[in-house]
């Protein structure tokens, strides 16, 4: 794969309709996509029980006209960071733009693009209801007392103007209600100000009635928002306080600077969801999950990737996607960098704060081998550059695990080639410096020559071309005595069901495949049933898996209850454990490790390298 693609669609614009003057279509010479000046943008957002009873979120936008012609608004396709085509534009209704006590004329010029005539008004208003019932931390959903919003949704832009012009925004809302954000506050309660779009729309907002409170982390304040109020209270509020605590500090660490003023982590827990997603911004994220998440160690390990991602992506970030394009795709070869070494940091987070030992995360690093080796082997430049498609040949989100394992072999080897003096930090401090801090995007010639340098000169080029660019399996062989591991091969027996399950869009777990001869087809399941529990352990729970195996794995005809829902009935089926035996290789602590190694290994786990002997 060649790193340079830049396949893009970009959007047509649509034949201009016929009811405005021909003098007032755009010059020839001029970009067809280019609004007439406007400036000092204001955004009204207002969200309460009214607005909520018709899961809308109302939108006024005000602003001045500089100059003669039509003004263009469009609003995002996409929120960066959550790599798919979504056009907010088609939530929006009742869009009704006036000047004074007058309505104006206006038209669609392409899907997500407004074409207003001010017909000589300074100043004018748009205003617009926007369907708040997406239930994605891309997006917008509403409950009757609450509501989360991305600006990527609600604020619309003018056409070929740019990005850098200021904004003010206030948030209008019931008595009692609440706003999180990250937003910059102006002065008076519910108003804040961004100078320029791209902050403006990374700053997503909680309206509504939900628990709020906020700690100092490095002397800096984060907020903790949860949705529903009540939903994480007491140990696993505490809990979560904690682990973000320990872990912020070593991810700074890493770059040596807290980029942010506040920082706030803003989390909706609900049922519709059965399992957890999380969206990263530069100084905050949105995150959804099921509530079997509240208290349980996963949430810390997303919580990490998130804050991660605020220097690596939101700053540091390819060059692809600088500036972002909010109107096209923006694919680009690095999501292994961004994502998976994202993870990979996640988990160094962990153990470095102290939340994991040593052996939690080599756990977490063995999970992402066995997810790896189970996949189809996919180019890691490959699966980042087609996730905008969703594609259907196994590749895609596998720059998640395997990313962050090819982290992981880098940060291996740039500390062998280097005697333990420098490691992947380095190389992330040096893009942080050499990219971001000079306001661009990092390419491969910023990327492999500073992983090069750390590791004592060492060539890379071998690496990309079989584990990058290639589909060759890991050399975990080579990787593992360097860092004074070992892999252990442990046969493990455990109880197997007999079916392959999917979830569809409402998160519930459906059975797609019944295996011929297993347990559950002795016990009845057919295809299309929704599992909801096996024994007494919920299929919902993230930590399902984990209590089936200890409690169905130790005896073999033990009784099993698979309880089903089948059309409009629930159904409580019985069947017998039965227990299959499978080889798990595990990650371990090698004790015949030669001391640099023990010295590479330790360096990992603490972050430190010799001469940067802990921070
Ligand atoms: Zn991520």
């Amino acid at each position: 794969m060649i790193a340079s693609l830049r396949a893009a669609a970009i959007l047509v614009a649509a034949t201009l309709p016929g009811f405005l003057p021909a003098q007032q279509k755009a010059p020839a010479a001029a970009s067809p996509l280019r609004s007439a000046a406007v400036s000092n943008l204001r955004y009204e957002v207002s969200f309460d029980s009214a607005t909520a009873a018709r899961n809308v979120i109302a939108v006024a936008v005000t602003f001045d006209v500089g100059e003669k012609g039509l003004v263009l608004l469009s609003i995002p396709t996409w929120t960066p960071g959550s790599y798919e085509i979504a056009n907010f534009a088609r939530f929006v209704s009742d869009f009704s733009p006036r000047a004074a006590d007058r309505p104006l004329d206006w038209d669609k010029l392409d899907y997500d693009t407004w074409r207003i005539d001010p017909a000589g008004a300074r100043s004018v208003t748009v205003r617009f209801d926007y369907h708040a019932t997406t239930l994605d931390n891309a997006a917008a959903w509403s409950r009757p007392d609450f509501a989360f919003v991305n600006g990527t949704n609600i604020f619309p832009y003018p056409e070929g103007r740019g990005f850098e012009f200021p904004a003010t925004v206030t948030v209008k809302t019931q008595p009692g209600w609440l706003v999180a954000t990250g937003m910059e506050p102006a002065g008076a309660p519910g108003t804040y100000r961004e100078s320029n779009y791209h902050d403006l729309v990374d700053k997503p907002f909680f309206v509504g009635r939900f628990d709020l409170d906020s700690a100092q982390v490095e002397g800096r304040w984060h907020r903790l928002a949860t949705y529903p109020a009540g939903a994480m209270a007491g140990p696993a509020r505490s809990l979560i306080w904690d682990q973000i605590e320990k872990t912020v500090p070593r991810m700074s660490a890493v770059f040596r600077e807290t980029p942010w003023r506040t920082y706030s982590t803003l989390l909706v827990f609900t049922r519709e969801v059965g399992g957890g997603s999380a969206l990263e911004h530069s100084n905050s994220h949105v995150g959804i999950y099921n509530p079997g998440f509240i208290g349980n160690p996963l949430l810390a390990s997303i919580t990490d990737h998130e804050i991660f991602h605020a220097w690596n992506v939101k700053r540091l970030r390819p060059a692809d996607m600088w500036p972002y394009n909010y109107a096209r795709s923006q694919p680009t070869p690095w999501l292994w960098v961004s994502e998976g070494i994202t993870d990979y940091y996640a988990d160094l987070a962990l153990v470095r704060g102290g939340v994991v030992d040593s052996a939690g995360f080599l756990g977490l690093t063995g999970e992402k081998m066995q997810q790896v080796a189970g996949e189809t082997p996919a180019a890691l430049e490959d699966a980042s550059l087609t996730t905008w498609i969703s594609p259907v040949d196994g590749s895609q989100y596998q720059y998640y695990p395997k990313g962050s394992l090819a982290g992981f072999m880098l940060d291996v080897l740039i500390r062998d080639g280097s005697d333990n003096r420098r490691s992947l930090d380095d190389v992330m401090r040096e893009l942080y410096g050499a990219a971001y801090k000079k306001g661009r995007g990092f390419t491969g010639q910023d990327w492999w020559p500073a992983v090069s340098r750390a590791a004592g000169g060492r060539s890379f080029t071998d690496f990309y071309q079989k584990y990058i660019d290639g589909r060759e399996p890991f050399p975990w062989a080579d990787i593992l005595p360097r860092a004074g591991l070992r892999m252990a091969a442990d046969t493990v027996r455990e109880p197997r069901v007999g079916v392959a399950t999917a979830q569809d869009s409402s998160g519930a777990i459906v059975v797609q495949m019944v295996q011929p001869g297993g347990v559950a087809e002795a016990a009845g399941v057919k295809a299309g049933d929704h599992l909801i529990a096996l024994g007494d352990i919920d299929v919902m729970d993230p930590s399902f898996g984990e209590a089936f195996r200890s409690r169905f794995g130790k005896r073999e005809g033990d009784s099993l209850s698979i309880k089903v829902a089948r059309g409009a009935d629930t159904l409580t089926l019985h069947g017998a454990v039965r227990l299959v035996e499978r080889v798990e290789s595990t990650l371990d602590l090698d004790p015949q490790a030669s001391a640099k190694a023990a010295r590479i290994r330790n360096g990992i786990f603490r972050g430190t390298t010799e001469g940067q002997p802990g921070r």
